[in-house]
């Protein structure tokens, strides 16, 4: 009588167990791989997990030092932000891209032709939406082939417009939790799993939270492969680009460092 009590309890708590997510550091794209499962849905981070640009001015880095100096110079944290943000957007419209990883695009395209579900998801506004589905392309890689949906796609969150635009999601800096979970409602999405690829942990901690409350198995990936890149950023160097660089030439690290250099002796 006691043992067909406990085999009860036991059924019971394994119908109302929770799956929960995980989130692991990873320094190789490819480490996605061990994860997936033929009914897993992937996301991608872009920046700093797929490409990055060619040169100091317009990383993360740039755009986080921006928004700060204008706050010091007395904006408002709105205001400072949205300065940034012109500045940030008019060099990555311009600037040239690069993969943060060699193998990234060609693993991509293996896993789309082994009929993966791939997507994109980016913090990035809606006014690079074009250009940055673009840089991806001159990279080889095209997240329109196996995302949820071939057409673009606005959903509304709390009154802020997001935009999935061949196979990426953009946020416009919206929690990408709430974000992706918008979009799949608005598109009648389940996924039974998603394994997610982002260098920064918060973003994958908000998603990693919404699939929790809708008990959806998540694997979010830590990736550190930008880590050395972000260290070595030099604030005079990205800022000596900003300020000397034009339209039709972007100064490189090299360029920058050595005019920089030939300043200081003078
Ligand atoms: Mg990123």
């Amino acid at each position: 009588m006691k043992k067909l009590t406990v085999a009860i309890l036991l059924t019971v708590l394994s119908c109302i167990s929770t799956v929960q997510g995980k989130i692991l550091e990873t320094a190789r794209f490819q480490e996605i791989v061990p994860h997936l499962t033929p009914d897993t849905l992937i996301l991608l981070d872009i920046d700093d997990t797929l490409i990055v640009p060619a040169q100091m001015v317009g990383c993360d880095e740039w755009f986080n030092l921006r928004w700060k100096k204008h706050e010091a110079a007395g904006l408002t944290k709105a205001d400072a932000l949205e300065k940034a943000l012109a500045e940030w957007e008019s060099v990555r419209h311009i600037t040239k891209m690069k993969p943060v990883e060699k193998g990234t695009p060609a693993l991509i395209g293996e896993l789309q032709k082994k009929g993966h579900k791939i997507m994109g998801v980016t913090n990035q506004g809606l006014a690079l939406a074009t250009r940055t589905v673009r840089q991806l392309q001159d990279h080889q890689v095209d997240l329109s082939r196996t995302a949820p949906t071939v057409e673009d796609y606005y959903v509304n969150l709390g009154g802020h417009s997001i935009l999935f635009r061949k196979g990426v999601l953009f946020t416009s800096g919206k929690n990408k939790g709430e974000a992706f979970f918008k979009f799949c409602d608005s598109l009648g999405l389940k996924p039974k799993k998603i394994v997610c690829i982002d260098d920064k942990s918060s973003h994958l901690a908000s998603i990693e939270g919404e699939a929790n409350k809708r008990n959806i198995e998540f694997i979010g990936l830590r990736y550190a492969h930008a880590d050395i890149h972000k260290a070595a950023f030099r604030p005079e160097i990205a800022d000596f680009q900003f300020a000397n660089s034009t339209f039709v030439n972007l100064l490189t690290d090299e360029e920058a460092i050595a005019k920089l250099k030939t300043a200081e002796n003078r």
